[in-house]
């Protein structure tokens, strides 16, 4: 069909909730729920723009950002003053590819320097963010209060392109930072996250601890009988081997879906196969919030250009054509704390030709970022890795690592550190990654220069060497 689509057909948006007694509709929503709402209006629009309009209100928005940058971030007054940066001059696409690039290694030893001295008051409260990304190399910075109204803004976007039913049960099985969704319960929330909960009416949401065991999450999943499912590729793999294995049946289940981690190449047929339900998987990362969701029509990815300016570059830094692979470079057009501007995150990604679903954002057909293998503890039972990796560059100047399980007892844990690390920073880290581990393993510390990918382009920050 070449007939160019309507709203209507665009998205699956409820009526919100009203704030005003005996008026269900049109809703007259909740004050707080506004900014979500006329950002949703928004981008139900922006979505159809063609490429071109796209692409210069990205550059107008990132002008800004560049100005302010500029003005008051030390590390990019130097650096943008040395590519001879002229915040009075429109940027255009060739200005654009002469800015320079952002490394994880920059961030790293920029640290203070990388802030804003000047953010904005309306942006909100800072927050620390600290992640290792894809390639095993821990950044620190900061996002705000408005990055984290686009990330909600995304993931609603996320399950109205997809038309999920939000009046389901939506389960989440992942990293739970605060330690409060332990099993056997995990926790219920009356909706499905800060998006909805302050502007549309959904069914409940339930959560579980990542650091359940696959067996343990099969028991529990059983017992919530979800519509839909968020985990990891890994975890969700692990998931679905073991109730087949286990004839453990999802009878409500609609979707899957992935984040955080790359989709091996068969896990969307086993899943047809075995749940028959879709295997539905985002872009994201910690530093930038979404950088793609899988289009509603296929199984490629859409750039979400109304927040993020994502290259995929060659070898040359010039922009990939459809069809071929290269770096993947962010810019996050709304971050004022911490400005990432043009940041070579770490991943490889491969270039789409432009979507016959009549969108203009940019694809991405594949993304080569993080692999990570399920941990065998020494009792036989399986676990999604879960090793504080965020909590490394607290302890010790790590600037990348791997884990690598060599038998039920031994893993390797390959280092690249700023200096040799002295006895007490290995003992803090042992004590760390024993104490996610239950103390059960021998940890062997490697030093190393650097920890490449492998040839294929993905990274595996943890890899199993025991036979399944
Ligand atoms: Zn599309």
């Amino acid at each position: 069909m070449l007939c160019s689509p309507t709203m209507t057909e665009a998205s699956h948006i409820p009526i919100p909730d009203s704030s005003v007694p005996g008026i269900i509709w049109p809703a007259i929503p909740k004050l707080n729920s506004n900014i979500l709402l006329t950002l949703l209006f928004q981008l139900e629009q922006s979505q159809w723009w063609t490429p071109e309009r796209l692409r210069a209100a990205q550059f107008r928005q990132a002008s800004h950002l560049l100005r302010h940058a500029f003005e008051s971030v030390t590390y990019y007054q130097k650096r943008l003053g040395e590519a001879g940066f002229n915040p009075d001059t429109a940027l255009d696409e060739e200005s654009w590819l002469r800015l320079p690039l952002l490394k994880r290694e920059d961030i790293q030893q920029a640290e203070k320097k990388l802030r804003s001295r000047a953010l904005p008051k309306a942006h909100g409260k800072t927050t620390n963010i600290v992640t290792s990304g894809s390639t095993g190399t821990p950044v620190k910075l900061l996002g705000t209060g408005l990055t984290g109204i686009f990330w909600n803004l995304f993931t609603v976007r996320d399950f109205f392109w997809r038309r999920c039913d939000v009046s389901g049960t939506l389960a989440a099985i992942r990293y739970d930072r605060t330690g409060s969704a332990p099993y056997p319960d995990g926790v219920v929330l009356p909706n499905w996250g800060p998006g909805f909960a302050s502007a549309i009416p959904t069914g409940p949401s339930k959560f579980l601890s990542i650091e359940a065991s696959v067996a343990q999450q099969a028991e529990w999943l059983a017992r919530q009988d979800p519509d839909y499912l968020i985990t990891h590729p890994s975890n969700l793999e692990a998931l679905i081997r073991h109730c087949s294995e286990e004839g453990i049946k999802l009878p409500s289940l609609r979707e899957a879906e992935t984040l955080s981690e790359l989709v091996p190449p068969n896990l969307r047929a086993l899943c047809q196969e075995q749940w028959h339900v879709p295997l539905v998987d985002m872009y994201t990362t910690q530093e930038a919030g979404y950088l793609a969701l899988q289009c509603p029509e296929h199984v490629h990815y859409h750039i979400q250009s109304e927040h993020v300016i994502v290259e995929i570059l060659d070898e040359n830094g010039r922009p990939c054509a459809a069809g071929e692979t290269g770096r993947v470079v962010v810019t996050d057009l709304h971050n004022f704390a911490t400005p990432l501007i043009r940041y070579d995150i770490g991943d490889y990604a491969e270039a789409g030709a432009p979507c016959d679903c009549g969108r203009g954002l940019p694809v991405i057909t594949k993304i080569h970022g993080r692999q990570r293998n399920m941990i065998q503890l020494p009792d036989g039972t399986r676990h999604w890795p879960l090793l504080s990796y965020d909590k490394f560059i607290e302890f010790a100047p790590i600037k990348q690592f791997q884990f690598v399980q060599k038998t039920l007892e031994i893993i390797e844990v390959k280092f690249v550190t700023g200096r040799p690390l002295n006895s007490e920073e290995e003992a803090r880290l042992r004590k760390l990654i024993n104490s996610r581990l239950g103390d059960a393993f021998d940890l062997q510390f490697t030093y190393h220069d650097e920890i490449p990918r492998s040839a294929s382009g993905k990274f595996e920050d943890f890899r199993s060497e025991i036979e399944a």
